[in-house]
């Protein structure tokens, strides 16, 4: 049997490497060029691959073709598969038929890695055999290819869910559905949310499906559909004022914010899910520690909280990180908008922001919308012009947050490099000043 595998980032190469673990012949082919320590990879395992291009004398005579997330059905390629009957899946749906772990898998629209991470710390130190993988860095299919442990934390993106068949999580969750990457989805809200709930397709009754309560998108669906597994919902009213043990108490954690406890309320019910005891989840909720990027604390200057929330690219995360700031806020935003509406950033603005330094190249739709419900506002194109000027206005007790509702593209090569320059920036000021 000769396996095909399209595209040669993490997700190919993962495939590859399952495919040659499970004895298959395999070729594969990348349009654009493929990283180095990719290539090596193939080499070592001698795995042919060809790049910049698909040759058809190569390819046409698959018996099964894995196609990577970013690979649309549409392309030429692919239509050609098709069009022969060639059987084209996933990579994620290749991994799964060759899965013997149990799998959890997260999606949502904000909190994937936050909260699969933090599951998979949970897991860890309660002394479990789990790995994570999806979304998250490594690939479902590269891991399968190494080892199937007990248990797998899989984060999981729509366009991951498009092209599944089997795929069966043991205990899914969808966190939350707000507008994000419509362009893959014709623009319409539905198709993203039916992709989301691809994540429920294969599962049965033994199977559990925690979601999100409080989401308008997420009930409106279950209103309309039957799904099979068991519904485990997740209400504000139980997380608002910290995340409670069964025995009353409130579990302790170092997560700051609102969506954050949502986050945890998650971890806490998937985990008592697969049968740990709140004396285990509590001791991987205390000993972990926030995420690069993502509300990350750096450090204070002169009393003034500096923090770094660059990977909140949209609308929705931005708001849940104002919601979690105490005091004034000077707020570093801006870069490339992706059609933002920022009407439901008013209130929290108008509450707590004293000072918006724009950040990035075109900055007119910030400054036309909160023109008037912020005292000050500055732009910049430099970042660390946008933390000195950050620091001249900020006052102890306030605190200075990047949380930008944009991408990156327009200044920076992406949100983590947006990231390690601000605290790059902010590490700099702190050593002048100190
Ligand atoms: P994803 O992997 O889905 O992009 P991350 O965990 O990387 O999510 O977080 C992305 C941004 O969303 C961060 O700014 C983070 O603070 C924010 N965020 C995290 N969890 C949630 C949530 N449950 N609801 C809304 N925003 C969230």
């Amino acid at each position: 049997m000769k396996v095909v595998v399209l595209g040669g980032g993490e997700s190919g190469k993962g495939a590859a490497l399952l495919a040659k673990k499970a004895g298959f012949e395999c070729f594969l082919s990348d349009k654009g060029f493929i990283k180095q320590e990719y290539k090596d990879v193939l080499d070592q395992y001698l795995i042919k691959y060809e790049e910049g291009g698909h040759t058809p004398e190569l390819l046409m005579d698959a018996d099964l073709v894995v196609k990577s997330p970013g690979i649309p059905n549409e392309s030429e390629v692919v239509t050609a598969f098709l069009t022969k009957g060639t059987k084209v899946i996933s990579e994620i749906e290749f991994g799964f038929l060759h899965c013997h772990s149990t799998i959890l898998a997260v999606t949502g629209s904000n909190g994937k890695t936050t909260t699969s991470a933090l599951l998979h710390h949970v897991l860890k130190s309660a002394g479990k055999d789990v790995e994570i993988a999806g979304n998250y860095g490594y690939s479902f299919a590269g891991l399968v290819a190494e080892r199937n442990p007990e248990y797998i934390v899989l984060e999981i993106s729509s366009f991951q869910l498009d092209d599944i068949e089997t795929f069966r999580p043991h205990v899914s969750t969808i966190l939350n559905i707000t507008p994000d990457h419509l362009d893959r989805y014709e623009y319409k809200m539905e198709k993203y949310v039916a992709s989301k709930f691809r994540i429920t397709r294969n599962q049965t009754k033994d199977d559990f499906f925690v979601y999100n309560a409080d989401d308008k998108e997420i009930l409106d669906y279950l209103d309309t559909a039957e799904i099979a597994p068991q519904l485990v919902a997740i209400e504000e009213a139980n997380y608002l004022n910290g995340v409670q043990r069964v025995d009353g108490k409130s579990f302790q954690y170092k997560l700051k914010g609102r969506h954050n406890r949502y986050n945890i309320q998650t971890v806490v019910t998937m985990s008592r899910l697969i049968g740990l005891t709140d004396d285990e989840i509590a001791l991987g909720l205390e000993t972990f520690e926030s995420l690069a990027h993502r509300l990350e604390y750096i450090t204070t200057i002169n009393g003034v909280e500096y923090i770094n929330d660059s990977k909140a690219t949209n609308v929705d995360s931005v708001f849940y990180a104002l919601d979690a700031m105490e005091g004034k806020v000077v707020w570093i935003a801006g870069g490339i908008d992706k059609g933002n509406d920022y009407e439901v950033l008013l209130p929290l603005v108008k509450e707590k922001v004293k000072t918006l330094i724009c950040l990035g190249i075109d900055n007119d739709k910030l400054i036309r919308f909160f023109k008037g419900t912020t005292p000050t506002i500055v732009e910049t194109t430099k970042v660390s012009n946008a933390v000195f000027m950050a620091g001249e206005s900020a006052r102890t007790g306030e605190t200075v947050l990047l949380s930008p509702a944009c991408a990156s593209f327009d200044l920076f090569k992406n949100y983590m490099d947006r990231g390690e320059q601000f605290k790059a920036a902010v590490l700099d000021l702190k050593n002048k000043i100190e």
